[in-house]
């Protein structure tokens, strides 16, 4: 089916194994219909073996469209991708206890439907300001919501990697399902934690604010955690909507 609201979108995306890591175990796809990322762990390389798995296994499931709604079909992509992530790590020794997170984002029709499970993010860049639209499944996010921590001692706890939701890690898993209005002049930005763990919110609204092509903005973030020590891979995939989507050309209200 034509969405024509897709000719109008502009996207990038970058990887980087980082400073310190010798692979790079986070994957994306980043087709302009498709947006993912996918942060693997996991010894022996199955970390790298996770995160490909996930995303091959997602995108064949959207491809099949076998259910109602775009919801109920990212929900049953994102649970195949868990389900092959799963009987490989079962079945293979090396590769047991194997996983990645997984946030994917769909634009379709004047909205974002996204997929979630774990600390990658997905954020949102609307009028200068910058906005998390997934929740970490995290030690440190929980321990942040029960009021157990402050969220400036998250950000540099010692076990602020610690996810409590994976895709592979278990038989089942609980996916967020998220829709959202795709405004006009909205950015969206993708990223693995390398990217977070190394910049602020403050610090990536600055590189959004200053750089307002996606692929110079890419870059710079890139550079940026790279220049502030490089610990993990870094992931980052960009895309807006270049122009007015349809049902939204009225939407410009001035009080
Ligand atoms: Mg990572």
């Amino acid at each position: 089916m034509e969405d024509a609201f897709l000719n109008t979108m502009k996207y990038t995306a970058l990887t980087d194994v980082g400073k310190k890591r010798s692979l790079n175990e986070d994957a994306y796809i980043a087709d302009g219909k498709l947006f993912a990322v996918a942060d693997g762990m996991g010894g022996h390389r199955a970390g790298e073996v996770a995160s490909s798995l996930a995303l091959e296994a997602l995108a064949f499931a959207l491809s099949k469209r076998a259910k109602d709604t775009l919801e109920e079909q990212l929900e049953e992509a994102v649970q195949r991708a868990n389900k092959t992530v799963h009987d490989k790590a079962v079945r293979d020794l090396d590769r047991r206890g194997m996983g990645t997170t997984l946030t994917v984002a769909v634009p379709k029709s004047g909205k974002l439907y996204i997929g979630h499970v774990g600390d990658s993010r997905l954020y949102r860049m609307r009028d200068g300001k910058l906005i998390q639209l997934t929740r970490d499944h995290s030690l440190v996010a929980q321990m942040v919501e029960s009021g157990h921590l402050k969220p400036e001692e998250a950000e540099i706890h010692p076990q602020r990697s610690v996810i409590t939701r994976a895709v592979g890690g278990d038989n089942d898993i609980k996916v967020d399902i998220i829709v959202e209005e795709m405004l006009a002049g909205d950015k969206f930005l993708l990223c693995t934690d390398g990217l977070n763990t190394m910049l602020s919110d403050e610090d990536i609204t600055e590189v959004l604010r200053d750089k307002k092509d996606l692929e110079e903005a890419c870059r710079e973030l890139v550079a940026w955690a790279n220049d502030k020590g490089g610990n993990d891979n870094i992931t980052v995939i960009m895309f807006e909507n270049s122009k007015n989507s349809p049902g939204n050309k009225n939407r410009l209200w001035r009080s």
